[in-house]
């Protein structure tokens, strides 16, 4: 056997996560990376991702998921974030409308900086904040009909359909290109 059968065929998807300041995006990721929930989380200097692999059709398959590091408090996420992305989470807080008030204009943004974009997921986050909801599923799965995305809600907090938001991205993106 010489190195080129393809057996070891490998696939790396870029994959950005974009909302309004504290709707949980970092501790999405790290949820999904290292199952880890930060309560008093703080926004970082500078741009950083982490990478998870998945196995599909025998496939390694590897995410680099980016994460804001702040910016979006500013409305300063440069193009160089969005650059090369092929999946995108825009996540809102169901506690706070204004979050889910700002999806169109990341949604836009999302548009003008990244062409590549194939599997976009809308995401709900804090679906543990029941009791405070601001925000209903059916506005939610609403909005994302309407813009061709798939729809979750989440909590980052209690774990649920973390796993399972990234993974539709990674398979989805998977599917588009292989
Ligand atoms: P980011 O600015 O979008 O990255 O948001 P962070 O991940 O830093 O989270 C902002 C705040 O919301 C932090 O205090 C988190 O502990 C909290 N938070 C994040 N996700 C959840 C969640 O699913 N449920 C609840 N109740 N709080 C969350
Ligand atoms: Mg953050």
């Amino acid at each position: 056997m010489d190195s080129s059968d393809d057996e070891g065929e490998e696939y790396l998807f870029k994959i950005v996560i974009i909302g309004d300041s504290a709707v949980g995006k970092s501790n999405l990721l790290t949820r999904y990376a290292r199952n880890e929930f930060n309560l008093h989380s703080k926004a970082t200097i500078g741009v950083e991702f982490q990478t998870q692999t998945l196995e599909i059709d025998g496939k390694e398959v590897k995410a680099q998921i980016w994460d804001t590091a702040g910016q979006e408090r500013f409305r300063a996420v440069t193009s160089a974030y969005y650059r090369g992305a092929f999946g995108a989470l825009v996540v809102y807080d169901i506690s706070r409308r204004t979050t889910f008030d700002s999806i169109p204009r990341w949604l836009d943004e999302l548009k003008t900086h990244s062409d590549t974009t194939v599997a976009r997921m809308l995401v709900g986050n804090k679906r543990d904040l029941e009791n405070i909801r601001a925000v209903s599923v059916e506005e939610g799965k609403s909005l994302a009909e309407s813009e061709g995305m798939f729809f979750m809600e989440t909590s980052a907090l209690d774990s649920t359909n973390v796993n399972k938001a990234f993974e539709i991205v990674i398979r989805e993106i998977y599917n588009s290109v292989s």
